[in-house]
């Protein structure tokens, strides 16, 4: 039981992230406490450069700290593709791979009506519309392979049924369950050139 207050409140800010139990957050608090006066100052501007200025691209839902998005506003990119993500992080995955140029759309997470979360929610209506409006010609869903995502993916399908994109999905042999962060980069290069066609030629 941790008797320090302020050791138990970075302790809970810890426990935020991914992968980190009780034990590693205790371990990450006390390692906070044995930080020199540097390292500390660091960390703290670090957090607040982060809080002040790194913003979500309106258009697309990526992370980004200029006032231009180096994707949306890429004129030498593909206008005809959207790539649909689950998260930001998913599109670091693609870019990596250097194999795709079109634009993305990030959801920002997946439907699930036991945590309330909706369509509106996920940004689903604001995607048929960027479809319509920019007059997308394929739509690549690359939700994440969970039973969630992939009950995301198919609402999408449905959702833009009465749209003209064709819409396609990455191909199987992305490992079920797999957060694409984890995938390694030729696997996810692979799906995307093997995509599954859900309706269109
Ligand atoms: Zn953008």
């Amino acid at each position: 039981m941790e008797t320090i207050e302020a050791v138990k409140r970075l302790k809970e800010s810890y426990r935020k992230l991914p992968g980190v139990g009780e034990k590693t957050a205790e371990r990450m608090a006390y390692a906070t406490l044995g930080f020199s006066e540097k390292d500390m100052q660091d960390f703290i501007a670090s957090l607040e450069n982060v809080v002040k200025n790194v913003h979500v691209c309106p258009n697309c839902g990526i992370y980004i700290d200029t006032p231009l998005c180096p994707i949306c506003d890429d004129d030498s990119r593909d206008t005809d593709t959207l790539l649909v993500v689950t998260d930001a992080k998913s599109v670091i995955s693609f870019e990596k791979t250097g194999k795709y140029h079109g634009k993305y759309f990030v959801l920002g997470g997946s439907l699930s009506p036991i945590k309330g979360i909706d369509p509106e929610k996920i940004r689903i209506p604001e995607l048929k519309k960027r479809i319509v409006d920019n007059n997308i010609k394929e739509v690549i869903l690359a939700c994440n392979s969970t039973i969630e995502g992939e009950t995301t993916s198919s609402f999408i399908r449905k959702y833009l049924e009465d749209t003209d994109a064709k819409i396609t999905r990455l191909a199987y042999g992305l490992p079920v369950g797999a957060d694409l962060e984890y995938v390694d980069e030729l696997t996810i290069e692979r799906s995307l050139d093997a995509r599954t066609i859900y309706k269109g030629e």
